[in-house]
C-alpha cells in the first residue's frame, strides 16, 4: 500500500474551480473531472473534507457594491456555496464515492446540519464531507471557512485548488516573464508581501497562528492532487 503524507485534508474548491471553462455558473463536466481527481486519494484512504466557494454564482461584496445590504448579499453568497456543494456531491456519488453534505445554513431536505463531531465521524467511516454555506456568518470568505474547518476537524493541511501552478513573486498573467513561482513560502512573507494575493489575510493569519500548512496547486493538471498526497513536490507550500 502506498504511503500517504496527510491522513486528513481540507480541500478548498473555490467557485472558480466549479465553473470550469464557463464564464459563470456550474460546469458539470469539469466537476466530474474534479471528482475523478479526488477519487484516487479517497481510495488511498485519505480522509477528506471539502469546503466549496460560491464566486462562480454570487459574491456578497459585488452585490453590496451595487447597492445591496452587505449581509443580505453575503447570505446569497453562502447559498451559492450550497448550490455548488450539491453539484459536487452529485458528481462524487456518481463516481462511486460515499459523501455527506453538511451545511451551516440548515436545508433539511438536502443536507445535514454542520456538527463538528458528526463531520469527523463521517470521515472516519470513509465518507467525504462536503461543507456548504461557509461559516453561516456574513463578512467572511470561504478561504477563512476552510481554515476554521481545518482546525476544528483536525485536518493536517489546507489544500487550495486553483487555476495557476502556485504562488508567484508577481502576477504571471500580465505577460510578466520576471514572475517566479515559489516552491516554499513563509507565512511572514505571504502576509506582508502586497503582491501575493492568493488567500485573504485572515485565513493566512489563522493558519500561521496554528501551524497549519497550505498547499496551493493547479487543479487543471491531472494527477496533481494524488502527487501531493504521495508527498511529491507540487505547487507552493506556505508554512
Ligand atoms: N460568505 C459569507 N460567509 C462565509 C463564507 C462565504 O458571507 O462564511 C459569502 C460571501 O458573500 C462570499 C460568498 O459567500 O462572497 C462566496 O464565497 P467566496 O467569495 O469565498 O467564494 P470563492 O471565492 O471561493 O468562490
Amino acid at each position: 500500500m502506498k504511503k500517504i503524507k496527510f491522513k486528513r485534508i481540507l480541500l478548498k474548491l473555490s467557485g472558480e474551480a466549479l465553473k470550469g471553462k464557463r464564464e459563470y455558473g456550474i460546469d458539470p463536466e469539469f466537476i466530474d473531472y474534479l471528482a475523478k481527481e479526488i477519487k484516487p486519494i479517497y481510495e488511498l484512504g485519505v480522509q477528506i473534507a471539502i469546503v466549496t466557494g460560491g464566486g462562480n454564482i454570487f459574491r456578497g461584496l459585488s452585490g453590496s457594491t451595487h447597492g445591496m445590504d452587505r449581509s443580505m448579499a453575503d447570505y446569497m453568497g453562502m447559498l451559492a456555496t450550497i448550490f455548488n456543494s450539491i453539484a459536487l456531491q452529485d458528481s462524487l456519488e456518481k463516481n462511486g464515492i460515499d459523501t455527506r453534505l453538511l451545511t451551516t445554513i440548515e436545508i433539511k431536505q438536502v443536507a445535514e446540519p454542520f456538527i463538528r463531531r458528526r463531520a469527523i465521524r463521517h470521515m472516519e467511516k470513509g465518507r467525504i464531507v462536503i461543507l456548504g454555506g461557509g461559516t453561516g456568518i456574513p463578512y467572511i470568505t470561504t478561504d477563512t471557512t476552510a481554515v476554521l474547518r481545518c482546525l476544528e476537524l483536525k485536518c493536517d493541511i489546507v489544500i487550495k485548488a486553483t487555476k495557476v501552478d502556485g504562488i508567484y513573486t508577481e502576477d504571471p498573467n500580465n505577460g510578466n516573464n520576471k514572475a517566479r513561482m515559489f516552491k516554499k513560502l513563509s507565512f511572514a512573507r505571504a502576509l506582508s508581501d502586497k503582491k501575493i494575493n492568493i488567500m485573504d489575510k485572515s485565513a493566512l493569519a489563522l493558519c500561521s497562528d496554528n501551524n497549519i500548512p497550505i498547499i496551493v496547486y493547479n487543479m487543471h493538471i491531472k494527477g496533481n492532487l494524488t502527487k501531493i498526497l504521495l508527498g511529491q513536490q507540487v505547487g507552493t507550500t506556505i508554512q
